[in-house]
């Protein structure tokens, strides 16, 4: 399968192979190409592909470029999935007779030239971006260890992101001005528990008390 994401400003398209045990786990792709585009009126075309067969590595020895002939093989011959909604790039895709597909990605592992297609229970929102859970626990322990905080509290901010499904609210509590008291819900520590001796209400009527005092 083909992903295509814009990052910053930057067209990409990620060949990560099979579809089957895609979703939830990075991938790495055979080479990041870096599409540029040119515009006519309304529609787009292939101006110029290169493909990074070396993506980690910033120098351009391992970098191909790729005919638009080429790129349009490529996209015809596997499933394209767009990962950012966007309306020309699908009617370009649909132009070609390419049948577009969507899905949603990791923001922080495209950057890093990986793919992890994530669902909701998998992904959460940081800073307008989408995190998976991976890149969302590295950000945590990176936090950590950033304010010298002790790791052990990474195992409770990791419960907190489970009940919250929000990383921005549970880097929060890291934070000097956090209140807890306007906070109730979040905390650096687990609570200890405490056992509840509750008194059950007793009804009058059981209690053998003298007629006067009742
Ligand atoms: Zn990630």
């Amino acid at each position: 399968m083909l992903v295509l994401k814009k990052v910053k400003k930057q067209w990409r398209l990620y060949p990560i192979g099979s579809p089957k045990g895609a979703l939830n786990h990075k991938r790495e792709p055979e080479f990041v190409g870096n599409i540029k585009f040119s515009q006519e009126g309304d529609s787009l075309s292939i101006a110029r592909f290169v493909a990074d067969y070396n993506f980690k590595d910033n120098s351009t020895l391992n970098e191909k470029l790729v005919p638009p002939g080429e790129v349009t093989k490529l996209l015809r011959s596997q499933a394209v999935f767009l990962a950012t909604p966007d309306e020309k790039v699908e009617k370009f895709l649909k132009s070609l007779n390419i049948k577009v597909r969507k899905t949603r990605v990791c923001d922080y592992c495209a950057y890093e030239g990986n793919i992890t297609i994530v669902n909701s229970s998998y992904s959460y929102k940081y800073h307008n971006q989408l995190i998976c859970k991976d890149c969302a626990h590295d950000t945590i322990k990176h936090e950590l260890k950033l304010q010298g905080f002790d790791k052990k509290i990474f195992r409770n901010l990791k419960k907190t992101l489970e009940k919250t499904d929000d990383l921005e609210k549970t880097l929060s509590v890291l934070d000097p001005h956090f209140d807890p008291l306007k906070n109730r819900k979040l905390t650096l520590f687990d609570k200890t528990r405490k056992s509840k001796h509750i008194i059950p209400p007793v009804d009058m009527k059981r209690l053998k008390i003298p007629r006067e005092f009742k």
